[in-house]
């Protein structure tokens, strides 16, 4: 029964965290040290602090040396080709770490062993791996490692149906960290023609809208002053579940909660993105006027090709329109270059696009060839050498358009909630503005996790720099 909605019960729940305490008995007065190593997008850092809920229910402390972890979970990536190599490459190197330590279990999951080619690739020559499963059996981790533990043979499981909501799972967050992520929905109904996501994710399936208040609640209460809406397309949160809130109407829901906080959220498909967004967007206070609305090209042609369901002319309708509702709108975007076929002509029209949009900030990617997906049957006659030209023409533009758009901070006091350290920089912190701009500061440690107003005194393309005006209370 795949692709269809299938709610895990919370008696499930219940029994695998059972489990967990079945398995911290039978490793009772041995070491359980636990590494989790997350790769990809942020729905991925989210599931990950599930899995880590699980393993700290099981009695397990946490390291980022997997030398000395007991267990270690590897949560992959599909989305490109360089993120499954470097997978690979890791997990080929714990060869050193499970001769040293052969008592080490390798559990891998996520999006890329969900991929039947790539499962059948870990079974064949990666035989140090012990557990593997898909992103839809996250919930049952426990009985899945307990198997693994008490059979001593090798488990794979990934399933195809595809349609699991399960609530309950307990996660552990970073408890230093100010910023939450907060899963919305799962799965995507797009099959843009060169992703993978649809076919390792499965269909949309949105969370009923009072466990997301539920979990909001109670992460605003723990601290966080910054919670991230995850979905791989936030804009269509609700089409699931008839007589529901869509999008818009749970951002003012989570808006009316409680406390100092700020909403962000991604991602969001353009062509999903209403006018009922933009405007709530606008009138709720807590609400970031910050969007990204990745576009992947400017050429109507690639577009079509793509299956992204608009034009370049209903996107630039699209940015204007947000830009009306928040004229203070931090705008930024995705692009793939050298989609097979994109002729040089067709790129310029990204390009062209690039500078009339003048995004604050671009993720860009060469398209990477994803089996099972429509786009890998296309012709794909130009060479690496032409898409990594045009890759770095459109960086280029984009670095210099972002340098002046932070330049023009330069002399502006804004508010900015400080995260952290910056590494290697001694008394530097960052922070980001409510748009999301990182503004470094040089001030003490004990801004971090407030609100500050910062006075922007230097900036360049990445960052911004400024001082403390005064601290918030
Ligand atoms: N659901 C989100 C993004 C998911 S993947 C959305 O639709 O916006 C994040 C980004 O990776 C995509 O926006 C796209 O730009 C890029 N991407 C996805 N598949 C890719 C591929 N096969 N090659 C190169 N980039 C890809
Ligand atoms: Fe992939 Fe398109 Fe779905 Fe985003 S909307 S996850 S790019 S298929």
């Amino acid at each position: 029964m795949p692709y269809e909605r299938q709610e895990i019960a919370p008696e499930r729940i219940s029994q695998q965290l059972d489990i967990c305490q079945q398995i911290r008995n039978l490793r009772a007065g041995k070491a359980s040290l636990a590494f989790v190593d997350t790769y990809g997008c942020q729905q991925n850092e989210a599931d990950s602090e599930k899995l880590r809920g699980y393993l700290a229910a099981m009695g397990f402390s946490f390291t980022d040396n997997e030398a000395e972890a007991d267990v270690i979970v590897v949560n992959t990536c599909a989305v490109r080709e360089h993120a499954e190599m470097r997978i690979l490459g890791n997990v080929g190197s714990l060869n050193h770490t499970k001769k040293a330590k052969p008592e080490q279990l390798i559990c891998l999951c996520g999006c890329m062993v969900q991929q039947a080619h790539m499962a059948e690739k870990i079974k064949r020559s990666y035989p140090l791996v012990n557990l593997v499963f898909g992103p839809h059996e996250l919930w049952r981790f426990p009985e899945l490692l307990l198997r693994v533990m008490t059979k001593k043979g090798r488990v794979f499981s990934a399933a195809p149906s595809d349609g699991v909501v399960a609530e309950g799972i307990p996660a552990v967050r970073d408890r230093s960290s100010v910023k939450a992520w907060l899963s919305i929905m799962n799965g995507c109904n797009n099959f843009c023609s060169y992703c993978v996501v649809p076919y390792v994710r499965g269909r949309e399936r949105s969370r009923r809208a009072e466990d997301i208040l539920r979990e909001a609640k109670q992460l605003i209460d723990s601290g966080a002053k910054e919670i991230t809406l995850l979905g791989q397309n936030v804009n269509s949160y609700g089409k699931d579940i008839p007589g529901g809130p869509d999008f818009a109407d749970l951002i003012r829901m989570i808006n009316a909660l409680d406390g100092d906080f700020l909403i962000r959220f991604m991602t969001s498909h353009p062509k999903d993105a209403t006018e009922k967004l933009f405007r709530t967007m606008a009138e709720c206070e807590k609400c970031a006027h910050q969007l990204h609305l990745p576009v992947q090209s400017g050429n109507d042609r690639v577009l079509h090709a793509m299956n992204r369901y608009y034009d370049r002319a209903a996107y630039l309708e699209k940015v204007a329109l947000a830009r009306h509702y928040m004229p203070d709108l931090v705008l930024t975007s995705d692009i793939i270059v050298g989609f097979p076929g994109e002729t040089d002509e067709e790129f310029e029209d990204t390009l062209n696009l690039v500078r009339e949009v003048r995004y604050d900030a671009l993720f860009t990617f060469i398209y990477s060839k994803r089996e099972g997906t429509v786009a890998a049957k296309l012709p794909d006659p130009f060479t690496r050498a032409d898409k990594q030209r045009r890759f770095d023409r459109l960086v280029e533009e984009q670095n210099r358009i972002s340098a002046e758009l932070h330049a023009a901070y330069v002399g502006k006091t804004l508010r900015v909630l400080v995260d952290g350290r910056v590494p290697g920089r001694e008394g530097e912190l960052s922070s980001r503005t409510s748009g999301g701009r990182l503004v470094h500061l040089t001030a003490a440690p004990e801004l971090i996790g407030q609100w500050a107003q910062v006075r922007i005194t230097g900036s360049n393309t990445w960052a911004l720099y400024g001082t403390p005006e005064n601290r918030e209370e």
